[in-house]
């Protein structure tokens, strides 16, 4: 079953990132809190490109007590020490997904149902670079987003509207 591994290897990301932020957190003087740990945990273990009101939603249901305002700063603070990458698409939620020992990626997201997927490509990265090369840019950085539908929408199929990632 590919289903327990995924997570198991959910389960080990969050266990180095709660090692990685307590560390963090150590250097800079700051107080761990059970709180926070529950957030990083429960942000593992969603997986993907997660929202963070989505977030806040799985979070309360565990712990009541844990603020709003908590959730959103902790996941600040994760992207801050490079465990959680945010992302921002069209539908102008924030997202993060987790960025330990991840290569750079690009997103296609259907807007149908609200899926996103990851693609690398040689081919394109070594053209942005060239395209902005001949206007004599150094490229630092940069988002790539195709927007469209994705195959189960165009086919569809009912229900996809549930298969939010
Ligand atoms: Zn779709
Ligand atoms: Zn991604």
């Amino acid at each position: 079953m590919t289903g327990s591994s995924t997570e198991e290897s959910r389960q080990v990301a969050a266990a180095a990132a709660l090692v990685r932020l307590g560390s963090w957190l150590t250097e800079r003087g700051l107080k761990h809190s059970r709180q926070r740990d529950v957030i990083v945990e429960t942000f593992f273990g969603m997986g993907g490109h997660v929202p963070v009101d989505g977030l806040v939603a799985r979070v309360r249901a565990l712990d009541a007590r844990v603020s709003v305002a908590t959730v959103y700063r902790t996941m600040k603070l994760l992207a801050e020490c490079g465990i959680a990458v945010p992302r921002r698409f069209d539908d102008g939620q924030t997202r993060y997904e987790p960025a330990s020992g991840r290569a750079h990626h690009d997103h296609l997201i259907c807007t149908g149902c609200g899926r996103i997927v990851e693609f690398e490509n040689e081919k394109i990265e070594e053209l942005q670079i060239r395209v902005a090369h001949g206007q004599g840019f150094e490229v630092d950085s940069h988002k790539l987003e195709l927007y469209g539908r994705c195959e189960r929408c165009r086919r569809g199929d009912a229900g996809s509207k549930d298969a939010r990632p």
